[in-house]
C-alpha cells in the first residue's frame, strides 16, 4: 500500500474510530508524513498501531498516543506549547501543524540533531530546538498554554507547573518505570488540577524533577 494510504488507514481505523475529533489534530495527522521520523528499514511499519525504536533506546509513540496526547492539551492557532522529549520530532511536527510555536527540549544531543534537521528540512519555522534537561523547562519563553511530556514521570515536575499559565493544560505520563498513568495538570487559580485517563508506558522522564540516570 503507498504510504498516503497507509496514513489514511492509519487516521480512519486507529485515530477517529477510537474517539479523537479535534479537526485539527486530525487535520494535522492526515498532513506529517510519519514514515519520514523513522529510519528507511522500518518505513512501511510507520503506520502501524504501535511505538517503533529511533536509536538509543527510545521510541517514536504510538499514533493513537500523539493524537489523544495533543487532543487533551486543547490547543489552537494562538498556542504556544512545550514539549518535552523531541525525540523523532512527529509529535514536535503534529504541534507545529496547530499551534502558532512550539518549544522542544530533547536530552539526547544526536536525537536532537536529527529531529531539527529533518523538521527545517520539512520547512518548518514556527519550532524552537534546545538539548538539556526538560524537568526544569523553559523559563525565557514561559508561560505556555499547554506543556507535553512525552516521558514517563515519578510526579508533576513543579518548575514546568510553575511555567504553565493560569488555565494551562499539562499532559503528562505518571506512574513507576514501567507503567504510568495519562494525567492531565490543570492550572486552576495557581493550583494543580488533575484527571486520570488510562494506563500507558512510555520511556523513563530523566532529569533533575524526573528519575536519576542509571
Ligand atoms: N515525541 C517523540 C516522537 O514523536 O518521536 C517521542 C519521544 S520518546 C517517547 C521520549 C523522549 O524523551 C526520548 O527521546 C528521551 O530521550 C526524551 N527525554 C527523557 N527525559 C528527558 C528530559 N529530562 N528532557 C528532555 N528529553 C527527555
Amino acid at each position: 500500500m503507498e504510504f498516503e494510504k497507509k496514513m489514511c488507514f492509519m487516521v480512519e481505523n486507529q485515530i477517529v474510530r477510537r474517539g479523537i475529533v479535534d479537526e485539527g489534530v486530525i487535520q494535522a495527522m492526515l498532513t506529517v508524513k510519519r514514515h519520514l521520523f523513522v529510519e528507511e528499514a522500518m518505513a512501511e511499519s510507520a503506520y502501524g498501531d504501535f511505538p517503533l525504536p529511533i536509536g538509543d533506546g527510545q521510541t517514536i509513540s504510538q499514533p493513537y498516543m500523539v493524537a489523544v496526547m495533543t487532543e487533551k492539551l486543547k490547543l489552537g492557532k494562538e498556542s504556544r506549547v512545550l514539549e518535552i522529549g523531541t525525540g523523532s520530532g512527529y509529535q514536535t511536527a503534529i504541534l507545529a501543524e496547530i499551534c502558532e510555536r512550539v518549544y522542544s527540549i530533547e536530552r539526547i544531543a544526536m536525537l536532537e540533531r536529527k529531529a531539527r534537521k529533518r523538521l527545517e528540512e520539512m520547512g518548518y519555522t514556527n519550532i524552537a530546538f534546545k538539548i538539556g534537561d526538560g524537568t526544569l523547562g523553559w523559563s525565557e519563553a514561559a508561560p505556555f498554554d499547554g506543556i507535553l511530556i512525552t516521558a514517563g514521570s515519578p510526579k508533576v515536575p513543579d518548575l514546568l507547573f510553575s511555567q504553565l499559565k493560569e488555565e494551562g493544560r499539562m499532559i503528562i505520563p505518571i506512574g513507576n518505570s514501567f507503567s504510568q498513568t495519562l494525567t492531565v495538570v490543570r492550572k486552576v487559580k495557581g493550583k494543580k488540577v488533575e484527571e486520570s485517563f488510562f494506563g500507558c508506558t512510555f520511556v523513563p522522564l530523566i532529569g533533575r524533577e524526573g528519575w536519576e540516570e542509571d
